[in-house]
């Protein structure tokens, strides 16, 4: 079984991305290398974000590891009534240059929508996969997955995370963190983008 290292500190994105690849890959996370560099985020896509993050880890990687791919996610929310916002800011939104705690984005998102009727909080989650051969670091091939909903007018649930107590995914009436992990690793985002990936290797 080939050998995947996603190239992520997100424990919660680390997690979905494993549940659903781990049936076609020994998973490894950054969290068996803590010395792996922090990769600046500062592109202005997320596909431009997910190739840095993929490309770095690859070439740092390349001489000590024994590893086949590496596999990394950008991703965040864009909300229509604010022409896309956060988008690339997504982790950093209420938080300025850093990153924010979940529950100061949601409630600072919550404020921006304040006057914005039901029927004007449609939103989509977005996330862009880049992965890297190693020792081909300069291919790299990305994946991309949109899952459309709406923002609701409070947080609801537990499970999940970042906005994920704020979202309704199309066709459903319950947020992500309502829904829970299996109804969310089959229609998110990140879903979408691994089963391209999947498709690519078959
Ligand atoms: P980054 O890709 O590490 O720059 O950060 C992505 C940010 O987007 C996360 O910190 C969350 O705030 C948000 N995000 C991305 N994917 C999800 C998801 O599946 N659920 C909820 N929030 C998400």
């Amino acid at each position: 079984m080939p050998t995947l290292l996603i190239a992520s500190r997100n424990a919660h994105k680390a997690e979905e991305i494993a549940a659903i690849l781990s049936d076609s890959f020994a998973v490894q996370t950054l969290a068996k290398f803590p010395a792996a560099p922090e990769v600046v985020e500062d592109g202005g896509t997320f596909a431009a974000n997910a190739v840095k993050k993929a490309t770095e880890i690859a070439a740092w990687l390349d001489c000590q590891a024994r590893l086949d791919f590496v596999l990394a996610d950008d991703s965040g929310l864009a909300v229509d009534a604010l022409g896309g916002a956060p988008g690339v800011h997504s982790a950093r939104y209420a938080g300025g240059e850093s990153n924010a705690p979940d529950g100061a984005n949601n409630a600072k998102l919550l404020r921006e929508l304040a006057d914005v009727a039901d029927e004007s909080r449609g939103a989509q989650f977005q996330c862009v996969l880049a992965l890297v051969a190693l020792g081909q670091a300069a291919e790299v091939k990305t994946f991309e997955g949109i899952c459309r909903g709406r923002i609701a007018q409070a947080q609801a649930g537990q499970g999940g995370f970042g906005y994920d107590p704020l979202f309704v995914p199309d066709a459903h009436e319950l947020s992500f963190a309502e829904l829970g992990r299996e109804v969310k690793n089959a229609i998110s985002h990140r879903a979408q983008a691994l089963a391209k990936l999947a498709e690519y290797f078959r």
